[in-house]
């Protein structure tokens, strides 16, 4: 049998093999040591890169991947991974998610795949829903939220041109109207990244000024949209990636609106707190933006890559998205996937996020977000007990600052580094660092689905023990 002549058994043992491979991986999450254990050059000695010439055994080239790569592996869909803002994957999202793999639908067009696109289009709903924002709103399924920062910024810049009658797709931006664009100076790089793909330059960026907290603050807006008129593109946030801080989207779109600006909303991991009934008063007049950005593989721990980009003005959205070609059936009455993304063949990743809507409901999505949130705030209760640990910033989401100190303050900022450093190495748990309003801080990111209350005990405890090494070799 050559290696394109496969029977269903074969297929089956192989797939078998990769499902125990797998399942052996998911129940060392809760145990092993979270952060990777080798150097690089330890991986590029397992990890072959000569082309083989008559090729390899498929259920030996799968059984050395998975063993070469394990150590070399972050623990970051494990419950003590509290890194940048990342989360796990739901059981039921890793399962549609194989289904997609096997499925392998070219998503891009309805008459390639009608049943992605139906199912796509029902994630969409449901989407909107979560989110209290309105049906009519049109969504696009894509990598991140750098995509979705970008796709709904394209839009904007379409919208924002075409009413100053440029059409900017057919145009170009060489001799178009200069567009205005204005954000806080808390907005997340993926903001400035999309702004530069859109041909917009980071220099003409007018940023706005922020609380303490990294909330853009609306007396400030007010001054710099005072000079300012169409076309306008204001960028605001939900959920800072550092503090999680929520920008006041209500005052700010109060002052947008009459000015007619397109105002973004990037809610990478904070738009989902818009579906716990706690905490979503802290989102009001959302609503009122014109597109939002949001992740699917943070918050709601579906497996990468999954981001959600989602426009109130549909004919913005398409305008600046669609592709046409001669060889492409495309549909006069379906939603065609392709007119909302950049893409245009891509997986049907909306799939691992419908199921893992239809498993947790609104109320699982709930309390995902209100126990990682809980989850939180009872780190930055334990680790504030210890004498010297400072908590920089309010917890109102899952994110928390934290700012470890010595005998003098000069220091501080080494300490910090050291105690991440240290932690990093210790492997109960892994998080990160950040410099925030010029100092250095630990930051603390709870998102897992499987995070509990004893993954956060051991894990400050393991941050505590690791600040006294800190300080007590210093003193030593
Ligand atoms: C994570 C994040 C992004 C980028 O999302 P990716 O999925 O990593 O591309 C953008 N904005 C905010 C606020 C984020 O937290």
């Amino acid at each position: 049998m050559t290696k394109l002549q496969w029977d269903h058994d074969s297929i089956d043992g192989l797939l078998g093999q990769t499902r125990e491979l797998a399942a052996d991986f998911l129940k060392t999450l809760p145990h092993r040591p979270v952060g990777p254990r080798c150097t690089p050059e330890e991986l590029r000695s397992a990890i072959p890169r000569d082309v083989p010439s008559g090729g390899e055994d498929p259920r030996q080239v799968i059984g050395r991947l998975a063993a070469s790569a394990d150590p070399g592996l972050m623990a970051s869909a494990g419950p003590r991974f509290f890194g940048y803002v990342i989360g796990g994957s739901l059981p039921v999202a890793l399962a549609a998610d194989w289904l997609t793999a096997a499925w392998d639908q070219n998503c891009g067009l309805y008459s390639a795949t009608p049943a992605t696109s139906v199912i796509e289009e029902a994630t969409a709903a449901m989407l909107l829903e979560l989110f209290g924002l309105p049906s009519s709103c049109s969504v696009g399924f894509v990598t991140g939220g750098q995509m979705a920062n970008f796709t709904a910024l394209a839009a904007a810049r379409h919208r924002v041109l075409l009413d100053g009658g440029w059409n900017v797709e057919e145009e170009g931006l060489g001799g178009a109207p200069p567009v205005t664009v204005i954000c806080g100076a808390e907005a997340h790089a993926t903001i400035l990244t999309s702004l530069r793909m859109l041909g917009f330059g980071t220099r003409d960026v007018r940023l706005v000024a922020c609380d303490e907290q990294g909330r853009m603050r609306p007396g400030e807006l007010e001054k710099v949209i005072a000079g300012a008129g169409a076309p306008l593109i204001v960028c605001s946030q939900v959920g800072n990636v550092n503090s999680g801080a929520i920008d006041p989207i209500a005052d700010i779109a109060g002052i947008t609106r009459p000015k007619n600006a397109w105002l973004h909303v990037d809610g990478a991991f904070g738009l989902w707190a818009r579906v716990s009934a706690e905490r979503a008063g802290m989102l009001a007049g959302i609503e009122l933006a014109s597109s939002w950005a949001t992740d699917a593989h943070k918050w709601l721990n579906v497996p990468y890559d999954s981001g959600v980009a989602i426009c109130a003005d549909r004919a913005a959205h398409s305008g600046a998205m669609s592709a046409r070609a001669d060889y492409l059936i495309q549909s006069s009455t379906e939603r065609d996937p392709i007119d909302w993304t950049p893409e245009l063949s891509r997986r049907a990743r909306s799939v691992p996020i419908y199921a893992a809507i239809r498993a947790l409901g609104r109320s699982g999505i709930a309390s995902l977000v209100d126990r990682t949130c809980d989850l939180a705030a009872r780190f930055a209760r334990l680790l504030s007990q210890e004498p010297g640990v400072e908590i920089l910033n309010d917890v109102v989401l899952n994110q928390v600052l934290v700012r470890f100190r010595g005998a003098d303050d000069a220091a501080n900022d080494e300490i910090t580094r050291n105690v991440v450093q240290r932690v990093q190495q210790e492997g109960t748990c892994w998080l990160s660092g950040t410099v925030w309003q010029g100092m250095h801080a630990m930051r603390i990111s709870v998102c897992n689905w499987s995070t509990t209350e004893e993954d956060v005990d051991v894990s400050a405890a393991a941050v505590v023990r690791c600040y006294r090494d800190v300080i007590g070799g210093r003193r030593g």
